[in-house]
């Protein structure tokens, strides 16, 4: 589903990504933590290429990431990205939220979009939201709307960059609940989190990197009971 084969990145003469190689398959949900500073961000983003590569390259569902011809805004609607801050368009009500990279990007029917919308805004628990503005709403409303409308673009695999760091306490749980419910319903999923409870629950691999490498790739139990590199056992110390 996604292939990622041996990219590297550098910002100047700083390396950000150094050979990284994993390949996620459908269903997989793969939880990514690390140090601050140690590319996961970039990671994630070069999926969606929002970041480029220099070297390597990225699969998604038979579709070169980085090739010249991709078409990149058609690719990032199929694989939703949520990010730590939400990203809602601020002059859009909930629903024009949902509807607009529907209408625009996969030119759907006004109409339908909006009932897609509406059904993932059920899904999410915010079907009486509807007509709110981002900024009438809670950090845990706004993240779920920002699932719910990733989600009606049907996308084949969703990335989440810290999707809950920005919460307040009492609102992870609900945006964490929602993104249980996806990782049960089979969808592939890309998770840089620092909540290892999730982790716990619902990943099935976990990959841990260190600045710009991947340094542990294994299932879950793995990493959880024996982490290999004295890097990640020092980072599971601290974390939990
Ligand atoms: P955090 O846990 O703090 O979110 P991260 O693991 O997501 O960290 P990245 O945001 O991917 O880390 O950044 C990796 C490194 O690349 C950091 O040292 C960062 O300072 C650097 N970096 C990120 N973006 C840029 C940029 N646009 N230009 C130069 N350096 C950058
Ligand atoms: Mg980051």
């Amino acid at each position: 589903m996604i292939d990622i084969q041996n990219i590297s990145k550098w910002y100047g003469q700083f390396q950000v990504l150094a050979d990284c190689t994993t390949q996620v398959a459908k269903g997989d949900v793969m939880v990514i933590c690390g140090p601050s500073g140690s590319g996961k961000s970039t990671l994630i983003k070069t999926v969606n290429g929002l970041e480029p590569v220099q070297r390597g390259e990225i699969v998604v569902d038979g579709t070169a990431v980085h090739a010249p011809g991709t078409d990149l805004p058609r690719l990032r609607a199929r694989i939703g990205m949520v990010f730590q801050n939400f990203e809602l368009f601020p002059h859009l009500s909930v629903l024009q939220n949902l509807a607009l990279g529907q209408v625009k990007v996969l030119k759907r029917a006004r109409d339908e979009a909006n009932e897609r919308g509406l059904q993932y805004l059920d899904r999410v628990g915010l079907l009486e939201q509807q007509d709110k503005y981002p900024n009438q709403l809670s950090g845990g409303q706004q993240q779920r709307v920002a699932i719910a409308r990733a989600l009606a673009m049907d996308p084949v695999a969703m990335l989440f960059d810290e999707p809950t760091s920005a919460l307040d306490p009492e609102m992870i749980n609900e945006v964490l609940d929602v993104m249980v419910g996806l990782a049960q319903d089979g969808m592939t999923m890309m998770v840089v989190t620092h909540e290892m409870g999730f982790a716990r629950r619902v990943a099935n691999r976990v990959v841990f990197m260190d600045a710009g490498r991947i340094v542990e790739d294994c299932g879950k139990d793995a990493f959880f009971g024996a982490p290999r590199s004295d890097r990640a056992r020092e980072f599971l110390a601290r974390i939990i």
